[in-house]
């Protein structure tokens, strides 16, 4: 496998201009829709089959009583574990070389499992194709050695592209001077390889912490916890069983003594 390209948001450096976010629907001819009143400036509440990146407004009300606005150009992760792809019967959602996660529309058969697989909420449900859309990183620009448009027109340099380790030694050092500019909430969120679904290959620097931003604190690929209650049950079963067991044993000895 080539060397694991990924995207960095950093979010203290979004002002909002949505240029990600229509750069995104050029490229990938994605139609228009209506804006939805989200009580904010942020125009569709989640993303869809016809936005892939969704920019994020967030309201934080400060101790001093002030509210802050947090913004976040959000899009699929690419996670390392995906629980996405885990799930799709069919291989329509794959691996690229580059470690990025993909889907072939013609292999999709639209039976939706990678949407209730996805901890973050991304996949969407084109029900006019019948199949899956997400994000793809771009993977035909990135095939051409092209970025992916939204890093592309980005003005503030808020998502960068590159090879993933370089980007997270760029990303720590962003934190450690934000923290050192008063900013003492300042994180790095999917950054670790060895953290929660063994790093995502989209990752963010936060101003605060993941909730504020309707990012979950532990993600986990739903399909593991299936299997983890599962064996959950089975143990409660056993020791169920167990006890009423040594019930009816110590009935039946009562019972001998009367
Ligand atoms: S964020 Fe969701 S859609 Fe994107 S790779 Fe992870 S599991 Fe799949
Ligand atoms: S283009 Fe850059 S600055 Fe503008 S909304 Fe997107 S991430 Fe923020």
């Amino acid at each position: 496998m080539a060397r694991t390209l990924a995207m960095f948001t950093d979010t203290s450096l979004c002002i909002g201009c949505r240029a990600c976010q229509v750069a995104c629907k050029q490229w990938n001819e994605l139609g228009m829709e209506t804006p939805q009143w989200t009580g904010t400036y942020q125009n569709q509440p989640h993303f869809t089959d016809q936005t892939y990146r969704l920019v994020r407004f967030v309201e934080e009300a400060r101790p001093t009583g002030e509210l802050a606005w947090l913004l976040m150009s959000d899009v699929c992760k690419h996670c390392a574990q995906a629980g996405c792809l885990e799930a799709c019967p069919t291989g329509a959602i794959y691996r690229t070389q580059y470690g990025t996660v993909d889907i072939k529309q013609d292999v999709c058969n639209g039976c939706r499992y990678c949407v209730s697989s996805c901890p973050f909420g991304v996949v969407a449900f084109d029900k006019t194709a019948g199949t899956a859309k997400k994000c793809t990183f771009c993977n035909d620009r990135i095939q051409n050695g092209l970025g992916p448009a939204c890093a592309k027109a980005c003005p503030t340099e808020s998502i960068q592209f590159g090879f993933r380790d370089d980007l997270v030694a760029k990303a720590q050092k962003r934190v450690e001077a934000l923290k050192g500019m008063g900013f003492r909430d300042a994180q790095l969120y999917g950054a670790d390889s060895k953290g929660f679904l063994g790093g995502l290959n989209a990752f963010f620097l936060l101003l605060s912490k993941p909730s504020t931003y309707n990012l979950p604190d532990s993600p986990k690929v739903p399909q593991r916890n299936v299997v983890a209650d599962s064996l959950l049950s089975i143990a409660s079963g056993v020791l169920v069983g167990l006890g009423a067991l040594l019930a009816f044993r110590g009935r039946g000895q009562g019972g001998g003594d009367a």
